[in-house]
């Protein structure tokens, strides 16, 4: 496919706001695409060079695009800054310049899709002395051969600012809509399908567009199925094209490929929770950060919560995982927290996060130790876990794990009794725990789910919400008074609609932000920033500025209330928001996508006050 053929497409999808409209318009592109060009465009789309657990930075700043377009286009840097400083995207700077290209050059070519994306991958795989001149090289080539348009979307990507709006979900939607002629012939399906529609009397006028509605629901299930054990939807469309849905078989659990990880649900107190349970397994809940590991003989792999490989950052894990646990092929998780070896504690959150560092690894690796609490085990020798029981995948856990220096299995205790329980939350807090986790004993592993086979219990600090909300930023306000200086006053932020894959907003937040914070803020919602609203955003409030949803934050609020202006979980006429919402964190370790949903607002408005 001609790289101009995409970069129309990517127009036509920046300017849509509509999730349907935009799910349209990308199946009609995934339909076009070739088998060979399937697996790149959708990583494009995506924003990205590979699967979402690769690393592909491009190494690319912004001062060496703008290079690179000086070299391609002929303009001065002083040109191109300018644009870029009045448009405050240089995507739109390289359009500007490079459809008006001072000097023809002999060396232009048409662009495919392949040689835009190889070109960015050779980009980001150059390292080391001479790398810089390499990397521009490169980029200079694209914008020499491309289009306005073209060049808008190339300067983007290594930049890692799209623009598109275009999340997992709708990607996932767009394939199994095109995928609608096949589960057409699954004549399970259909039977199960028209007999729940004959049961729910559907109206024959709306029978064809219901079917095809839930067979395209079937049809993306299954997708997510594979997209949970394998987050890597390039591969998934790529096989979807050449096979069809049954080619979706070859894709199962690796060493090596990280899980999405299951969540936790919340109740509000152990009655609630013996009462959903009955028997089960309570946990501490550690306050560090989650991460899932892979040991294939003497390979380590680790990954965070958001499946991101962190190997480099934790030499200390990665020997004592090979050293304390006892088999070669597993795939477990747990939580690694900081523990101060003299005084026999564990360190605060804030302790443990420094361990997150690119460098001065390992003088912090010997400040502050890390130990692991396994929680789970996934795959053992050859063999998929995901599917037996809480209670048979811990009792393997207990085979593999001992009473390591640094690996352990995590406290816990088996109860049908709310006593029991609350008092092992109070033992948990007292050790300087958050909570308790309690655990389905029947429950499989749910990759990528918030099902009741967690429940989480937090500590309820006097008059607020017993849990925090992680609520995505949308938009800002300017500041007035002493915070002009930071030109950041208040932020706008949603909750994540898992439904619509959308982000709808909850709350206004001014307070809880230290100066610190909101010059860090400014700094990077700045490049992210525009005028017009952005795709997948809903709310009503207009900001100064809005953002495209990247950044999540952790609120705290004293309450949920119901609001006429805020459009989370809007019924009636009314949504919810948060009541005196404050920011306690930059949530860097998730996505948009992993914010506090809706259906969670909703559930927490619910519950909140109650008590069983
Ligand atoms: P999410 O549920 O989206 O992960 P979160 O990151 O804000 O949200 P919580 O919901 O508060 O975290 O709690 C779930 C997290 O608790 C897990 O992802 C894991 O990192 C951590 N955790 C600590 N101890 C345990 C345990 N014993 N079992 C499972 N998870 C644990």
């Amino acid at each position: 496919m001609n790289f101009r053929e995409l970069a129309e497409y990517f127009n036509k999808i920046e300017l849509i706001s509509s999730r349907l409209e935009m799910t349209k318009i990308l199946a009609e592109l995934l339909k076009k695409a070739d088998s060979e060009n399937i697996k790149k465009i959708v990583f494009l789309c995506q924003g990205r060079l590979g699967a979402n657990y690769e690393k592909t930075e491009s190494g690319l700043g912004e001062k060496m695009v703008i290079e690179a377009i000086v070299k391609a286009s002929g303009f001065t840097k002083k040109e191109i800054e300018k644009s870029f400083r009045e448009k405050g995207d240089l995507g739109l700077a390289a359009e500007e310049f490079c459809s008006q290209k001072k000097q023809a050059s002999l060396f232009s070519e048409e662009l495919n899709v392949k040689k835009v994306f190889n070109n960015l991958i050779k980009i980001s795989k150059t390292e080391g002395t001479g790398s810089k001149e390499s990397k521009l090289k490169l980029m200079a080539e694209l914008f020499n051969s491309a289009s306005g348009t073209e060049a808008k979307f190339i300067a983007r990507i290594p930049l890692e600012n799209l623009r598109l709006g275009v999340g997992d979900p709708t990607i996932m939607d767009s394939l199994a809509s095109n995928l609608l002629e096949e589960g057409k012939q699954n004549k399970q399906w259909i039977k199960e399908i028209e007999t729940e529609m004959k049961e729910k009397k559907i109206k024959e006028k709306n029978w064809k567009e219901e079917l095809n509605r839930k067979i395209k629901l079937k049809l993306r299930e299954k997708i997510e199925e594979k997209y949970n054990i394998h987050p890597d939807l390039g591969l998934i469309a790529e096989i979807l094209k050449k096979k069809g849905l049954k080619g979706l078989k070859e894709i199962q659990i690796q060493i090596g490929i990280p899980i999405r990880p299951t969540l936790a649900e919340r109740l509000n107190s152990s009655e609630e929770i013996i009462k959903k349970l009955g028997n089960c397994i309570v946990e501490s809940k550690y306050d560090g950060f989650r991460i899932q590991c892979h040991k294939d003989g003497n390979k380590v792999w680790i990954y965070s919560r958001q499946s991101e490989n962190m190997t480099e950052m934790f030499p200390d894990l990665v020997k004592a995982i090979k050293e304390e646990i006892k088999t070669e092929k597993v795939i477990l998780e747990g939580e690694a927290i900081a523990f101060n070896e003299l005084t026999n504690e564990f360190w605060p959150f804030q302790i443990t996060i420094q361990r997150k560092r690119k460098y001065g690894i390992d003088d912090k690796a010997k400040e502050f130790p890390l130990k692991l609490f396994v929680f789970d085990i996934m795959f053992l020798e050859g063999k998929n876990l995901m599917n037996e029981t809480f209670t048979e995948r811990r009792k393997a856990l207990k085979d593999i794990i001992g009473n390591g220096n640094t690996v352990a299995l995590t406290n816990f205790i088996e109860t049908d009794s709310a006593k029991k329980l609350d008092e092992f939350f109070e033992e948990s807090i007292t050790n300087g725990l958050e909570g308790i986790i309690a655990k389905d004993l029947n429950a499989k592993y749910i990759a990528g789910k918030r099902k009741f086979a967690w429940i989480k219990l937090k500590r309820s600090y006097k008059g607020e919400l017993n849990d925090s909300v992680d609520g995505v930023i949308i938009g800002y306000y300017t500041g007035k008074g002493k915070r002009t200086e930071f030109g950041l006053g208040a932020l706008l932020t949603a909750v994540y609609s898992e439904k619509e894959d959308v982000f709808k907003s909850i709350a206004k937040i001014g307070t809880g932000l230290t100066d610190k914070n909101l010059s860090e803020l400014e700094k990077i919602l700045k490049k992210i920033s525009s005028k017009k609203k952005p795709a997948r955003v809903e709310s009503e409030l207009t900001p100064d500025y809005w953002t495209a949803p990247k950044y999540v934050i952790e609120l705290r609020a004293d309450e949920i209330t119901q609001s006429p202006i805020h459009l989370a979980a809007k019924k009636d006429g009314k949504g919810l928001a948060l009541r005196f919402p404050r920011m306690i964190s930059i949530r860097q370790d998730k996505k948009p996508e992993d914010a506090t949903t809706e259906e969670e607002i909703k559930k927490m408005y619910e519950k909140q006050g109650k008590k069983e």
